[in-house]
């Protein structure tokens, strides 16, 4: 299989080399490559006789659904941008993306347009409006997950099904090459307003071919899309890789985990990923068993924090490895990640799981303040240069310059790396915690709390103290029927780490605030401290 320019490019191959292999499973729904060909073809021709032109920019807001590949497909056809935004995005946040990225069309579903999107589009550079019914493409329709019946079609907006049926001719010359922007990528915002990564076609092709070749999965292989599509590490490695290798990829919507282990047994996948927050959360379903896991090949997880006490548990109860991965949206989701055959070493100072090793063309470096490099073993900031390293940022120059100096990227990370090349990440640096002058990485004492049974989840964050400047604060989720009180977890974790690092406080709660990507917002969490003081 010879690599190509886009994921345009990898439909038609496939389209051309196995038209009847399904590429996409939804329920009991199912639309094969010619079909999807076909399918994105016709948003392509409909959005280009609205007057979309090539470059403008499309936001798509759809959930993990066929509407979503097709919409985006259909988008890059006709040459555009896509801007995929966060379905849980309240109206300002979409408004502020609308206008940050001066976007032409919106393409969303029924139930948001008529819920807010309608007036906030009103406030927006938003010219041509496509909604769709998530329900369609497929023909059960599960209640537990697709609650919400089929809304009357709006006047103002055209329907997604009906165009993409209606068998329109894709604008000719619009192809995409590998430096187009294809994507502006808001980052997931656990640490501010979100920014404008631009990933072009290029970037995506690059991580998408390593993770053809890379992943050692069957001919043909199944994806589950555990992650959402809008995020990158969905976009990327799970769309991007799985048509890339002309696979089958398996949408459920969102994430729940009892509508995942179904779908699980239903479609047998050989590879998914997601944050380790979904793997606890199916670690911890009533009805999980080891079955659920026996099709998989591999499993990673990305994007955030893996507790090693995670890894045992879900190799002992169910079976896979977890292997880990490592990236950004600047970098357009990995940079780093642990291959097939080998397992992540354990660092044995600080009980840090390695996050994997750089891809091939990708240097990564440990630098100090100044920028120096670091010896093996010291921790510093992690940067990195490579084909997946986006441009930069969309129309900040300020920002695309700091964090981009020629060309490399700087990601506020702090971690080290090993004489064998293994890199370990410490933590964000801001989220560093300096209790009466002794760093703390709140990471570290989060792996400790998830080695005690009765812990599903854990955050931990610095909440201001008189005495210590800050004091290490612990939030935590329980596994179902499990029972701790905070004292315990708190001298739990004083047996285990030096006296400045372990929580004076922990708090229980039901559930840890997450983003959509399944992020644990550790900046939710500070101000739930600071207004509980
Ligand atoms: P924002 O930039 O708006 O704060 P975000 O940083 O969550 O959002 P992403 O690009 O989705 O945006 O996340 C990248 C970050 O996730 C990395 O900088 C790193 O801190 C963290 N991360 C990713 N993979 C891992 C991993 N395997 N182990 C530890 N941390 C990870």
């Amino acid at each position: 299989v010879r690599p190509v320019d886009s994921l345009v490019h990898a439909l038609r191959r496939a389209a051309a080399a196995t038209p009847e292999r399904t590429f996409l499973a939804y329920f009991d729904g199912r639309i094969g490559y010619r079909e999807a060909d076909e399918l994105s073809d016709s948003v392509a021709g409909h959005l280009a006789a609205r007057g979309l032109e090539r470059g403008d920019r499309v936001a798509i807001l759809l959930q993990n659904s066929p509407h979503f590949v097709l919409a985006v497909l259909g988008a890059w056809k006709a040459g555009a941008v896509v801007v995929p935004v966060n379905p849980m995005y309240k109206s300002g946040e979409v408004g502020h993306v609308l206008r940050d990225g001066e976007v032409a069309a919106l393409i969303c579903s029924d139930r948001a347009w008529e819920g807010y999107l309608r007036d906030t589009v009103a406030d927006s550079p938003v010219r041509i409006v496509l909604t769709g019914c998530e329900l369609d493409f497929q023909t059960r329709s599960d209640a537990r997950v697709l609650a919400f019946e089929r809304l009357p079609r709006a006047a103002d907006a055209d329907d997604l099904t009906a165009v993409a049926r209606a068998g329109h001719r894709p604008p000719e010359g619009r192809d995409p090459g590998p430096a187009d922007i294809a994507l502006i990528s808001y980052t997931s915002g656990t640490s501010g307003t979100p920014k404008g990564a631009t990933n072009t076609h290029g970037n995506i092709m690059y991580n998408a071919e390593r993770q053809r070749t890379g992943l050692a999965l069957p001919e043909a292989p199944v994806y589950f899309a555990l992650a959402p599509l809008f995020h990158i590490t969905g976009l990327v490695c799970q769309f991007g890789a799985c048509l890339n290798s002309a696979g089958t990829l398996v949408l459920a919507y969102r994430f729940e985990a009892g509508v995942v282990l179904d779908a699980f047994a239903e479609h047998r996948p050989h590879y998914t990923v997601g944050p380790s927050t979904a793997f606890m959360a199916l670690a911890a379903h009533p009805s999980v068993s080891r079955d659920h896991f026996s099709s998989f090949a591999n499993i990673s997880s990305g994007g955030a924090p893996l507790p090693p006490a995670l890894v045992e548990r879900f190799r002992a109860g169910f079976g896979p490895y977890i292997r880990n991965g490592y990236g950004l949206t600047e970098c357009t989701a990995p940079c780093a990640s642990v291959p097939p055959h080998l397992e992540a070493p354990v660092d044995p100072a600080s009980g840090t799981l390695a996050v994997g090793v750089p891809g091939p063309d990708t240097v990564v470096r440990i630098v100090d303040d100044r920028g120096a490099e670091v010896p093996f073993g010291e921790q510093g900031e992690i940067v990195v240069r490579g084909p997946q390293v986006v441009p930069g940022y969309w129309r900040r120059p300020d920002a695309t310059a700091q964090t981009f100096p020629g060309g490399e990227l700087r990601t506020g990370d702090i971690g080290f790396m090993d004489e064998q090349g293994w890199l370990y990440v410490v933590d964000r640096k801001k989220d560093m915690i300096n209790a009466s002058g002794f760093k703390v990485w709140p990471r570290e004492v989060e792996d400790v709390l998830h080695t005690h049974p009765a812990v599903r989840e854990a955050a931990v964050v610095g909440v201001p103290d008189g005495y210590r400047g800050e004091t290490v604060r612990a939030y935590v989720s329980l596994r179902p029927g499990a029972e701790a009180d905070p004292g315990e977890l708190a001298a739990y974790c004083k047996e285990r780490l030096a006296a400045y690092k372990y929580p004076r406080q922990v708090e229980i709660l039901p559930d840890l605030p997450k983003t959509a990507s399944g992020k644990i917002l550790r900046r939710e969490l500070r101000s739930h401290a600071q207004e509980s003081r």
